[in-house]
């Protein structure tokens, strides 16, 4: 058996596992890939966290560790590995160094930003406190460690509303998703000022798409994110952060969905419910796709990029992620 055979015969039952997704033309090239990966962890005792959003031949196939943001926080504070391997944007690598500060963070490709992160600095969270002197800061997790080290507490898209509710005042400043913001204002008695970031997959959806796709596909049922603007998430059948979305789908088993969200999502959810017709539109983030599997097999290979935090920022932020994982 040549090399090339023996790869295909080791890794065919990663094939299996997401054939319904991934076509057989494209395999010999992951094959080799994810060989060189899944021997590299293990020389390197590494562990690779991905987001919902990677393809799935990284989901599903090379990562240790999958999830929405906070699974991917929580989860990296009981790493045990020498390296975290981040297959996920800037701003999560950056998180789970917060929380694991002792273990290399990785991540693939140093460009893997996020539209949200970029809209907001800590120099605007001052400005915001001097305006509105007093009124708490509650900070999306999709931000810079600069801009969490200047905020009082830390949320996610999935626990966004309980966290501004524990703080038990009449107002908070919630940055820098201005849509999850008016999303969590609609829910909620305290009042919410709001910063106005965006999330560039999500704000793209509109509620013409929504009638649109109902009209095409008879019964289906749209599950919107958060950062989809509010007039989408009327549309919508129901609305939660990706996590709360796969929840839906297995709980549920609808005959079609639609899920408003990153495309790689309905991929990664189709491979673990093959009873299930994902109508799409998606869109594509171009931030989580500049992960790769050759990205992730040279960044183990010479041990790059390395995620390092100013020792004074760390402190910082790490309180205002710690504050939120306490609820
Ligand atoms: S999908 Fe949106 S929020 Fe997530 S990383 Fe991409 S730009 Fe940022």
């Amino acid at each position: 058996m040549g090399a090339a055979s023996e790869v295909l015969a080791r890794t065919a039952p990663l094939y299996d596992r997401v054939k319904s997704v991934v076509l057989p033309a494209e395999w010999p090239s992951f094959a080799e890939d994810i060989d060189a990966i899944l021997r590299l962890k293990r020389e390197r005792n590494a562990v690779i966290l991905a987001h919902n959003y990677q393809t799935p031949e990284i989901f599903h196939c090379v990562a240790d560790i999958v999830g929405d943001s906070l699974a991917l926080a929580r989860r990296a504070m009981d790493v045990d590995a020498d390296v975290i391997l981040m297959a996920g944007v800037h701003f999560m690598a950056e998180t789970a160094k917060l929380l694991n500060s002792s273990k290399t963070v990785l991540i693939p490709d140093l460009h893997a930003g996020c539209s949200l992160a970029e809209s907001i600095t800590a120099a605007d969270v001052r400005g915001l406190r001097e305006r509105h002197p007093g009124v708490p800061v509650v900070t999306y997790v999709n931000t810079s460690a600069a801009v969490k080290a200047e905020s009082d507490i830390c949320c996610t898209s999935g626990n966004a509303r309980a966290i501004v509710e524990s703080l038990g005042v009449p107002e908070v400043i919630m940055l820098p998703d201005e849509y999850l913001a008016q999303n969590v204002a609609a829910e909620t008695s305290v009042r919410i000022i709001t910063w106005n970031g965006h999330c560039e997959v999500h704000e793209r959806f509109t509620p013409a798409d929504v009638r649109q796709v109902r009209e095409g596909h008879p019964g289906v049922v749209v599950l919107a994110h958060p950062e989809c603007p509010p007039d989408v998430v009327a549309e919508a059948d129901f609305s939660g952060s990706t996590a709360v979305m796969q929840d839906w789908v297995a709980r549920n088993h609808p005959a079609r969905v639609l899920l408003l969200t990153e495309c790689s999502m309905s991929d990664n959810v189709a491979v673990l419910h093959p009873e299930v017709e994902f109508v799409r539109p998606c869109n594509l983030c171009p931030h989580m796709k500049r992960i790769s599997l050759p990205g992730i097999r040279q960044a183990l290979e010479e041990m790059r990029h390395e995620v390092v935090i100013d020792p004074a920022v760390a402190v910082r932020a790490r309180q205002a992620v710690e504050r939120m994982l306490a609820i």
